[in-house]
Formats: C-alpha cells, sequence, structure tokens
C-alpha cells in the first residue's frame, strides 16, 4: 500500500504540514485532522477535490482553519499527488489484426520525481460513446521520466477477435483518477480489425461470385507483382498449381474463423508451404496471371467448414466482406 507508505515518511498530504503556519491545533483536533484525512484520501478524493479548493478559499489561515479544512487541503494535496502528467502516451502501429504480424504497443513517460504503482488500461469506445475495459495491467514502483510499455494483441480472453473499433490505452496511478494524455506526445487511439484486405496496392474489383459459368469468388484486379498477404492468419492446406484455371495458388484456413481463404492467379509459386502457420497480413505471394486468368487478378474465395472443395461450401458473401476490409484500410 504505497498510500500509507507515503503518509508514514511524510511525502504527500501530512496534515501537520497542512497546518503549517497557522495557529497550531490542539493534539485532540490534530488527531481528528489526521482522521478526516484518511478517510477523505482512502474513500472520498474525488469528491472532495472541489470542496477542499472551496474550503481553502474560505479559510485562509484565520481562525476558521480548523481540522477539517485541513483534512480537505490533505485530501486535495494527495489527489494532485497521485494525479499523473503524462510526458508520452502513444500506440504504434496505430492498426492491429486478429492473429497479426505484432501486438500493439503502448509507450508512456510520466513526470515528477518518484515512483509509482501504475494501471494501464486498454478500453473499448463504441460509436455511441461507451467505453468498456478490455484489459488491464498493473506495475508497481515505475521510474518517472522513462518509457514504459505494454503489448496487447487485440483478442479476448478466451483467444477470439475482439469488436472491430477503436480502443485506446489509459494510464493511473493506483487509486487515483486517469491521466490526460491529449497533451502528451503520441496518439493512444488505435483500431482493431480481424481481417485485412489482401491485396497492398491500387486495385478494382471484376467478376464476383456466379459471374459467367461457375465462378466461385471475387476477382481484384491489381499490378502483376503487388503484394498479396493473408486476410486472416491460419493454417496453409493446400498450395498447387492448376494449369487449367487457378493457376499457382493456394488456401489457407483461417484461425477461429470458421472459413477457409483461397488466393489464385499467384504469379508464381506461394511463398507458404502446406502445414505452416501464417500471421494475419503476412506475404504470401504476389498478384500474377498464372492458369486461365484474362490479366493480372487475384481469385479470392471464402469457403464454409469443413472447408474449401472438402465439404464446406463457397460464400457468395465474399464480396462483401472484402469490400469491409478494403474499407478498413
Ligand atoms: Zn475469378
Amino acid at each position: 500500500m504505497r498510500f500509507h507508505q507515503s503518509r508514514a515518511n511524510g511525502t504527500l498530504g501530512n496534515p501537520e504540514e497542512a497546518g503549517r503556519g497557522r495557529p497550531g491545533p490542539g493534539p485532540a483536533e490534530a488527531l481528528f485532522g489526521v482522521a478526516l484525512a484518511t478517510l477523505a484520501a482512502t474513500a472520498l478524493i474525488a469528491a472532495l477535490s472541489g470542496v477542499a479548493a472551496l474550503a481553502a478559499d474560505a479559510a485562509p489561515g484565520g481562525a476558521e482553519a480548523d481540522g477539517a479544512a485541513a483534512a480537505a487541503q490533505a485530501a486535495e494535496a494527495e489527489a494532485q499527488a497521485k494525479r499523473i502528467v503524462l510526458l508520452r502516451a502513444g500506440a504504434t502501429p496505430r492498426k492491429v489484426y486478429y492473429a497479426g504480424l505484432k501486438p500493439v504497443t503502448f509507450r508512456f513517460a510520466f513526470k515528477g520525481k518518484r515512483k509509482r504503482d501504475v494501471q494501464v488500461q486498454v478500453v473499448h469506445r463504441a460509436q455511441d460513446g461507451t467505453r468498456t475495459v478490455i484489459k488491464r495491467w498493473n506495475r508497481d514502483d515505475l521510474e518517472p521520466k522513462t518509457v514504459h510499455k505494454v503489448q496487447w494483441r487485440p483478442r479476448t480472453a478466451d483467444g477470439k477477435p475482439v469488436k472491430v473499433g477503436t480502443y485506446f490505452f489509459r494510464v493511473r496511478e493506483r487509486g487515483g483518477q486517469f491521466a490526460d494524455g491529449s497533451k502528451a506526445e503520441g496518439n493512444r487511439n488505435f483500431k482493431a480489425f480481424h481481417h485485412i484486405f489482401p491485396v497492398r496496392g491500387p486495385h478494382t474489383y471484376g467478376d464476383g461470385v456466379g459471374a459467367g459459368r461457375g465462378h466461385r469468388g471475387q476477382d481484384v484486379f491489381a499490378k502483376c507483382g503487388t503484394k498479396i498477404v493473408a486476410a486472416r492468419g491460419g493454417t496453409v492446406k493446400y498450395r498447387a498449381y492448376q494449369g487449367s484455371a487457378a493457376g499457382h495458388y493456394v488456401v489457407i484456413k483461417g484461425r477461429r474463423s470458421g472459413m477457409d481463404y483461397a488466393y489464385m492467379h499467384l504469379h508464381k509459386r506461394a511463398r507458404v508451404k502446406p502445414g505452416q502457420k501464417v500471421k494475419t497480413g503476412e506475404l504470401i505471394g504476389r498478384v500474377g496471371a498464372t492458369g486461365n486468368a484474362s490479366g493480372c487478378h487475384l481469385h479470392f474465395e471464402l469457403w464454409s467448414k469443413p472447408g474449401w472443395y472438402s465439404g464446406g461450401s463457397h460464400m457468395p458473401s465474399v464480396t462483401n466482406k472484402l469490400r469491409r476490409w478494403d474499407r478498413w484500410g
């Protein structure tokens, strides 16, 4: 309990110091002051902050400066002492993906001269403003003016993707209020997604599901050589070449998505082999025109469980899904 240690060595909100310079309270009053200060500081810091300011204004060191004012001042001092002022508070990268290559890293540093027991939280901010704490980290005795970091992969406690949307990190000294990060270096906000658009360059949409005879996916045209990344991490199921149709292709079973992801007409053999685990956003190949392809494009299919030509069926929603991932950037 840092609070009590601090009080014991007199660095914070000592009621005797708060009363210094005024006609000295008697022993009974001083004791009362300590009791009130303890109560206020442990339970009512935030509520009393305003009261303390008022009390200080109303009683500028005259006969009115009694134990209650001293206690309020002590509580104010306590709240001030616990309020972290951030020098730096930044999340990178600003977009993170489920089963992705990188976690989001939050780096922060705070002002002052003393070590603090700190809590960091990652919070989801819904479009209606609702905030939900997703995860907490408690770190003891953190040094001031030093960069500290926490890392987070955007998944729930049971390993599923978190909601798509905006998240941020916030920091407080344990028992204190959350620090204002708005003037600190960096940006605390980031976005979390469960897929990434697989074609990483300028592109246009071609035929969708059902166009022509037996078209089971969505075509995305891009310059030959444009990078293709795994829309969702998972495990590679197949890698093969089919000269009459798919050309060089690869099929990946998505991690906890219940879908298979097929990428066709790659410019050459995929970079990943069967059994290999891949991350969301990992490079798996490049746009080509191998097999039966008119122009450089990715032919992309999504298949429901149990998967691609193994009992599942191709999903007409592939186009809408791709467009949604595309909007995420
Ligand atoms: Zn196609």
